[in-house]
């Protein structure tokens, strides 16, 4: 098993994800319900985990469910059994997509291949994110501050990662990692890259990389494992561009191939919004996706991934009682799920509550 996947690194972080973690979590909504709390939301991170090191069509993934499904259906029952009545929403804030890594097929990672581009710079790479750390802490120190007797327990076996009363395990310091003479740095996220220079605060422009590095994007780009690139331009904004032409994003306008294709009615939507954070890297590189195959190139070593554009990862789901209809015109992004939760808590908190029976 290669060093780097996450499975052979950290084989504990899985069973905790996976098991303790959701008994955890039952167990206190569980005790929330008893206690009459009015709404409570809980994440199950473990099938997230497994699917990162199976994939979502694999046995272990499928078990990972059926096992979730049996503690909602006891949910359901203890609900049942409430002094209030309960309506339990389950949703996904992402899905994942498949296929062998950048890495398993072309046999270079995306550092190595920004390296070649741009010689001139010393390219450090960190290709590997530690979303399962930050779940684990999250719920560690929300099960110390809420249950005083697993709370000692959970101190006592976190010795000295407790600082200032807060769990704070498997964290590593980008910082303390960083090479001074790194004149650019890659981060992977599923099949997104994100490139930053190092040298200036500001992003760096299309028209500037054009005048200093002729052909640099284009020959980025023509790799077979590439989608698309997105960069800053100080004359259109956001310009994606693909191996045969260019989408530019402030007034929609496609030049030759539409880079965007296959990725989905909302590819063009999203990133506008994603070009304008104020931590925008310097370049959004995207792997392909394979319309026939489903499959997209992660830049970071996961059979399944997130973070990126193409194929099952941007379609999340809302399972949601009958007597809770979607009110929301649509639902792209966060901003409009929230707005829809908020609703249905306004609705059932202001008005009586309508029976659980026959959702
Ligand atoms: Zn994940």
């Amino acid at each position: 098993m290669d060093k780097h996947h996450r499975g052979g690194k950290y084989p504990l972080l899985r069973v905790f994800t996976a098991v303790i973690m959701r008994e955890l979590n039952v167990y206190t909504l569980i005790g929330d319900m008893f206690g009459g709390v009015k709404s409570a939301y809980a994440t199950f991170v473990g099938y997230d985990e497994v699917t990162h090191h199976s994939g979502v069509e694999s046995l272990d993934a499928l078990d990972i469910l059926r096992k979730l499904d049996e503690q909602f259906v006891r949910l359901e029952s203890v609900a049942a059994d409430a002094a209030r009545p309960y309506h339990l929403v389950v949703l996904s804030d992402h899905g994942q997509s498949g296929g062998p890594t950048f890495k398993q097929r072309y046999g270079l990672d995306l550092q190595e291949l920004v390296q070649q581009h741009a010689r001139q710079f010393l390219v450090q790479g960190f290709m590997e994110t530690n979303e399962s750390w930050g779940n684990v802490n999250v719920v560690v120190n929300d099960v110390m501050q809420n249950d005083k007797k697993s709370g000692k327990w959970i101190k006592r076996a976190a010795g000295n990662n407790v600082q200032d009363g807060e769990v704070q395990v498997g964290e590593e310091e980008l910082a303390d990692d960083l090479k001074p003479e790194a004149g650019i740095i890659v981060l992977a996220s599923g099949n997104l890259g994100l490139v930053y220079g190092t040298k200036r605060d500001t992003r760096v422009t299309l028209e500037e990389i054009d005048g200093l590095f002729p052909g640099l994007l284009e020959n980025l780009v023509q790799h077979e494992g590439i989608g698309w690139v997105m960069v800053q331009s100080s004359a259109h904004e956001g310009v994606v561009i693909g191996k045969n032409g260019r989408y530019y994003l402030n007034d929609d306008r496609i030049e030759g191939e539409n880079p965007l294709t296959g990725f989905g009615p909302n590819a063009a939507r999203h990133l506008k919004r994603y070009n304008q954070f104020p931590d925008a890297p310097d370049l959004y590189i995207n792997s392909f996706y394979n319309v026939e195959t489903n499959e997209v190139a992660a830049f970071e070593e996961l059979i399944g991934c997130h973070g990126g554009m193409g194929g099952y990862q941007t379609r999340p789901f809302i399972l949601h009682p009958k007597v809770l209809p979607i009110t929301e015109p649509e639902l792209v992004g966060a901003a409009s799920v929230y707005r829809q939760f908020k609703h249905w808590l306004a609705e059932l908190q202001g008005s009586p509550l309508p029976a659980p029976a026959g959702d």
